[in-house]
């Protein structure tokens, strides 16, 4: 049977953490530059419908796509790489697998027949896969295997794999990623656990394609020659991947190894287009030969595991890109900074950016950290949480509301100034239920914000049950922050700002899930520049 969309499985083994989803979206991006039509899914063994609901301490950032769906953090790095917009579809987790089995088994629809792992949950995992490839939209779909081969829980996945290679034989390969360890005792590389984790895979049938293989030093011929003789595959498709200084390294790192050339070959496509990677490489040499410094402090209260900030901390790369600028994200955790400590705390700093969260612990160290920006000038960008925090500050501050906060922390406060929004009121289940994904908003011209976008109707994405009180709006535009940004629907405050200030806006979406390679994000890029000038 033949199938118009190729797909290229990436599964890992030895180890977690090689980073496949970096391999997988440079691999794509390779495909790109050279004309194809790819998108990249991720499939994740946990149990959990969605990471919306997991602490970002177990699994980093929770990123959201444009439809709404709350996300693994790799969808990020797919869009920062590709520039090109990830949906509901493009990451599926045990957990939808088996709640749609079971919703289809309580409708009735297996007819009396016993539900098994094989074929049900297998078929509704290659369904899964294959809705992408359905659209006739790619001509790539990329799906990236979470977990390590060998794991009980991605068991059901590498079958699905198994039984796909079988039923589109010319259409789809599979791209192990392994670890090739460097053992000072010996002052060797070791081959034995790439060899051990393509034998697992072989166990479960199937023979991988193509090996990646992380590494600390050079990967020399006989080196190659050994693991392409242990494992079946051919030597140009054993492909080192050494240890990059920057993540936006790879994709050429992979283009030397000719990764995609053997992709293409190996899926039967033309590979005569040379990849066109004239504006990455011109995004590395600004990342690498930067004019200007600056630092900017990073308030939140998970800094201990920075992927829990991943697409904010890319976001400013990109934006230091596009000023020629390195930024220096000093984290500061929230919980450490005090009244007493704070003038310490934010010493130094050029800009600082209070971050989203959930919840109490940390809240006061954020409030501060926005009082010194306001009270000092220095640029400040709060989003989400942070906004909310901005807002609090201010009415305790300027307005004079001592007991001002938001119902999040503190519900029955004397002065509610962000409150719980009408439509959540009655929600009690958590997964999936906040205000989630892209929704318009109206800027007023003239405001930081505009003059960042240069156009007055956007569109971002959101993530959050509360809401700055229109109650409250008067008074503090009387008294100088202003809401510049609603949404034309429903009058929902989206951005606030100061005026008499360098630069300090606070917003309730989430700019940082929009930020790519390609289009570094206004907002982000409005603010480094705000702290550059200001910082001159
Ligand atoms: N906890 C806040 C809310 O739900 C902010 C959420 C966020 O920062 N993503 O509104």
């Amino acid at each position: 049977m033949s199938n118009s969309t190729k797909y290229v499985f990436v599964t890992g083994g030895v180890t977690s953490s090689l980073g496949k989803g970096i391999i997988s979206a440079s691999l794509a991006k390779l495909l790109q530059a050279r004309g194809y039509s790819i998108t990249i899914q991720k499939l994740d063994p946990y149990i959990n419908i969605d990471p919306g609901t997991l602490n970002p301490y177990e699994h980093g950032e929770c990123f959201v796509t444009d439809d709404g769906a709350e996300t693994d953090l790799d969808l990020g790095h797919y869009e920062r790489f590709l520039n090109v917009p990830t949906s509901q579809a493009n990451n599926v987790t045990t957990g939808k697998i088996y709640q749609s089995v079971i919703e289809k088994e309580r409708r009735g629809d297996f007819l009396g027949k016993t539900v098994q792992v094989i074929p049900h949950i297998t078929d509704e995992i290659k369904e899964r896969i294959q809705i992408l490839g359905n659209k006739g939209v790619y001509d790539i779909v990329i799906t990236e295997i979470g977990g390590t081969v060998g794991d009980i829980e991605s068991l059901p996945y590498i079958e699905a794999v198994r039984q796909m290679k079988w039923e589109f034989e010319q259409d789809c390969i599979v791209v192990h990623l392994t670890l090739v360890p460097y053992l000072a005792a010996a002052g060797e590389l070791k081959t034995k656990p790439t060899q051990h984790s393509v034998k697992q895979l072989l166990e479960m049938g199937v023979q991988p394609d193509i090996l990646c293989c992380r590494t600390e030093h050079e990967l020399d011929l006989t080196l190659r020659r050994k693991i392409a003789k242990f494992c079946n595959v051919n030597m140009n498709a054993v492909i080192e991947s050494r240890d990059a200084e920057s993540i936006y390294d790879v994709p050429l790192l992979m283009q030397a190894e000719e990764l995609d050339k053997v992709v293409l070959e190996k899926l039967g496509l033309p590979t005569k287009l040379t990849p066109d990677l004239g504006s990455w490489k011109e995004f590395l040499d600004r990342l690498k030969n930067p004019e200007f410094q600056v630092t900017i402090g990073l308030v939140g209260k998970y800094v201990e595991l920075k992927d829990s900030y991943k697409s904010i901390s890319e976001s400013l790369i990109h934006a230091g890109v596009a000023n020629k600028t390195k930024v220096i994200v000093r984290w500061i955790h929230s919980e450490k900074v005090t009244k007493e400590n704070l003038d310490e705390s934010m010493e130094g700093l050029d800009g600082i950016l209070v971050a989203p969260g959930f919840g109490s612990r940390g809240i006061s160290g954020k409030i501060d950290a926005v009082r010194y920006a306001r009270e000092n000038k220095v640029p400040f960008f709060g989003i989400c949480l942070g906004m909310q925090c901005a807002v609090v500050e201010f009415a305790r501050n300027v307005l004079n509301l001592k007991e001002a906060h938001t119902t999040e922390i503190s519900d029955r406060c004397k002065d509610p100034v962000i409150d719980i929004m009408a439509e959540q009121k009655e929600i009690s289940e958590m997964g999936g239920t906040m205000r989630l994904g892209s929704y318009q908003c109206q800027l007023t011209p003239g405001s930081n914000i505009s003059e960042a976008y240069h156009i007055d109707k956007i569109s971002e994405r959101h993530r959050h049950r509360y809401e700055f009180n229109n109650n409250y709006l008067e008074q503090f535009e009387n008294s100088g922050m202003k809401a510049t940004g609603k949404n034309p629907e429903t009058g929902l405050v989206e951005v606030v700002e100061i005026k008499d200030h360098p630069w300090f806006v606070g917003t309730q979406f989430h700019p940082e899930y929009k930020s790519t390679v390609a289009k570094p994000h206004p907002l982000f890029t409005a603010f480094i520049s705000a702290v550059l000038k200001n910082s001159k």
